[in-house]
């Protein structure tokens, strides 16, 4: 990140000679000769005027004795050899404002030139092909720098000096637009034009940095309407562009933490509350308090919003149902023709895809939703060593794979459900360009304990053809010990939610509160959530009115009344609610599940506030909307026994109230239970074994209001609370756990 030429401008300051070199360890090496004061002077000019984005994580000195060497200092060329383990690949950068000045100086060279960069921004993970990080190596190669460009790249004192993405109008990359069926549209302003398409409602597939995005209008429903309909999104928020800060305060609320992250580098996709003045269509985030935006990061996307009077497009990745971010020109043409009026190309390639991160705030705390752009592959550093270099690869859906090797942890880009042969390729291909430039052939490799997913198929195959240990983890371990390992905590009581995970003993779980050490593949269940009926399995899941009859049918209510009621929800009505009947008359034969996942459904189910889960966490999201206007209305005291939080005695006061207390209070009161409930076990277990540590984690985890209150019944009891910041809470951060245990446990 402009580490070489900024030690080049200090050395030279300072009148050191010598040299600075790139070590493929992703430390530098620095050899200075000349005068004593001068190097004293220099160590501090280092810490403290280093470049934004440079982290300096230790410095080792040495003093060489012999005969002074050099005339002057040199950056040398990284050289081959420098290609060993644990290289750092520096993730994406969004445009620095010097490069947005130069973007809108009409004096400069640079001035509109879309692709501005400089050492300090700019692509730098979506166009590296291999190690060392140099033009070569990058699809920039395609485009030799012309004698402007080529002199800024050699001079020391230019912040361009060895900028790897440096180009401008005459020899980077260009924009063009044309219709859905590749025909290129005549204009000499190409992004303008595509931003004014935007703004009268045509939908537009446009190019980023790590893959393409589907944009349209955030003020006309029509558009909207289109969207949804083909990218068989009904429901599912789209994540929006605003113009500038400005114009994301007019219809949200900018705390300084998200206002923090909305500018930081990274520009990830923030969760932000929609504030009073909120004025975008409803279809944008439907049903939610929130709606999810990121500032521009490309002088392209400022270019956007030029000559239009919108806050904000959508920005949603292009991807087909269930595959990953579309990357390639062609491809694009192809799959995204039919959704779209017009593509904004541009001609470099894609080395590797990579979404865009999502994130919210938690009080002060971040919280990862998706770890991806401006993020990945940075390593997530731990605080000891592992023995192993292990190569694992999560989960089945939201996932990610992860490569660790000694205290460095790098955990791919968002990858999705590896459920379709399309993303199980971008699985196998972002683990092997991981494995590649960490030089990790995978002396272990991890996976999760399900037998049937195809990510544990893989995982044997790759195990297989090295000769290697499988460890297969356990999902709700993986989350617990990733949250331990990002805290560098030995052992901790961690309570772990989400909707689905192969329990140890072959169950389906998600509601746990468990005891791992960092030393140890086995784990304690010290208790769960009461174990509630899955009728129609995959169905349920689906279909949450099938969980709130099985759950309510369990404290004796006669449910007929309500499920007919509630048959209309369900796609074959009164039919099918006969049959549920039936089936729970019966009673035999149904799975059972301890998610805490689908308890969340099931009192959406009976609020009324969601009736089919249409994406991932649905339900759960639209009832913390509704519970963030409500309060504790109604005290229910959690009902443990033998180390089990009942959960249908909630569903059952809240059936009881129905009607006398408003919606809101009972999904507030239905947090609180869960949270309350389960933070207590866990505290009670915390004391009884000693340790001061209690965690939250899973894909609940990143729910506001439970984590709030799980904080609050922990640190009540004097214990420390753990929460994710580094790593996502949901199934992103699958893989880290499962390597850090195969990494870390002896075996
Ligand atoms: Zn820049
Ligand atoms: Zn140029
Ligand atoms: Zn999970």
């Amino acid at each position: 990140m402009g580490f070489r030429p900024f030690i080049y401008r200090l050395a030279v300051r300072n009148g050191l000679a010598g040299y600075v070199r790139n070590r493929g360890d992703a430390g530098v090496e620095i050899l200075l000769e000349g005068d004593a004061q001068n190097i004293a002077y220099f160590m501090s000019d280092l810490t403290a005027e280093k470049p934004p984005l440079a982290q300096i994580y230790s410095i080792s000195k040495a003093e060489l004795s012999g005969k002074i060497q050099y005339q002057n200092f040199t950056i040398y060329k990284s050289s081959q050899e420098a290609e060993t383990s644990g290289s750092i690949i520096p993730p994406d950068i969004a445009i620095c404002d010097q490069c947005l000045a130069e973007l809108r100086d009409p004096k400069d060279h640079r001035f509109e030139y879309f692709f501005i960069t400089c050492t300090n921004c700019g692509p730098r993970f979506t166009i590296i092909e291999r190690l060392p990080y140099d033009r070569e190596n990058t699809t920039m190669k395609g485009f030799p720098l012309c004698g402007f460009c080529l002199k800024e790249y050699e001079d020391p004192a230019n912040r361009r000096f060895h900028a790897q993405t440096v180009a401008c109008p005459t020899c980077g990359p260009k924009a063009y637009l044309t219709t859905n069926t590749g025909e290129s549209v005549q204009t000499n302003d190409q992004v303008r034009l595509a931003g004014k398409l935007l703004s009268e409602g045509n939908v537009l597939a446009i190019k980023g940095y790590g893959g393409f995005h589907i944009a349209a209008s955030t003020l006309r429903e029509k558009p909207l309407q289109v969207l949804r309909a083909t990218k068989h999104r009904r429901e599912k928020p789209f994540a929006i562009m605003a113009k500038g800060l400005e114009a994301a305060k007019g219809f949200a609320e900018v705390g300084s933490k998200e206002q923090e992250l909305l500018t930081s580098p990274a520009r990830p996709v923030v969760l932000l509350n929609k504030s009073s003045s909120y004025k975008l269509s409803p279809l944008v985030a439907p049903h939610l308090h929130n709606v999810g935006v990121m500032l521009p990061y490309t002088g392209l996307h400022y270019m956007l919003f030029d000559q239009v009077e919108d806050p904000a497009f959508v920005m949603t990745s292009a991807n087909p149902p269930n595959q990953p971010i579309v990357k390639d020109n062609e491809q694009a043409l192809k799959t995204l023709g039919n959704t779209v009026d017009y593509f904004l190309f541009h001609n470099r390639q894609i080395a590797h895809r990579c979404d865009d991160s999502v994130m919210r705030v938690h009080g002060s705390r971040q919280v990862f939703l998706r770890r991806s752009r401006g993020y990945a592959p940075a390593p997530i550093r731990l605080k000891q060593k592992s023995k192993r270099c292990v190569v694992s690869i999560g989960g089945e859906l939201n996932n990610t794979s992860c490569v660790l090797f000694e205290d460095k942890a790098f955990i791919s880009q968002h990858i999705g459900d590896v459920e379709n042969i399309e993303t199980r390729g971008f699985l196998k291909e972002a683990t092997n360009h991981l494995q590649h430039l960490t030089n990790c052939k995978g002396e272990t490799v991890a996976c999760d304990l399900h037998p049937k997913f195809t990510t544990t198929i893989l995982a044997k195959e790759l195990a297989e053809a090295d000769g290697s240990p499988l460890v297969q983890v356990q999902h709700h371990h993986a989350h617990a010990a990733a949250l331990m390992a990002e805290h560098g905590l030995d052992e901790a009581v961690s309570v772990v939610c989400d909707g689905y995970g192969y329990g140890a003993d072959g169950e389906a779980w998600g509601g746990e509160v468990l005891f791992c050490t960092r030393e140890s593949v086995e784990f304690k269940r010290l208790g769960h959530l009461e174990a509630q009926p899955l009728l129609g399995g995959d169905l349920a899941s689906r279909y949450p009115v099938r969980v709130a009859a099985g759950m309510l049918s369990k404290t004796g209510l006669n449910v007929e009344e309500w499920l007919t009621k509630n048959s209309q929800h369900l796609p074959y009505g009164e039919t099918e609610a006969k049959l549920i009947l039936t089936q729970l008359k019966k009673g035999s034969g149904i799975l059972e599940t301890t998610s805490c996942g689908r308890v969340l459904d099931a009192v959406a189910a009976l609020l009324g506030v969601c009736f089919e889960r249409t994406y991932e966490g649905e339900s759960a999201m639209k009832l913390e909307s509704r519970a963030l206007f409500g309060n504790a209305i109604l005290m229910l005291e959690p009902q443990v026994q033998g180390n089990i939080l009942g959960t249908s005695c909630l569903l059952r006061a809240i059936y009881d109230n129905l009607g006398r207390v408003s919606p809101a209070d009972l999904a507030y009161s239905a947090h609180a239970y869960l949270a309350k409930g389960l933070a207590s076990l866990a505290v009670k277990k915390a004391l009884e074994l000693g340790t001061k540590n209690v965690g939250f984690t899973g894909g609940a985890a990143c729910n506001q209001i439970l984590s709030q209150l799980m904080r609050e019944t922990v640190e009540k009891a004097g214990l420390r609370f753990l929460a994710h910041e580094a790593v996502p809470a949901g199934d992103g951060g699958v893989s880290f756990g499962q390597a850090v245990v195969a990494g870390f446990s002896k075996f």
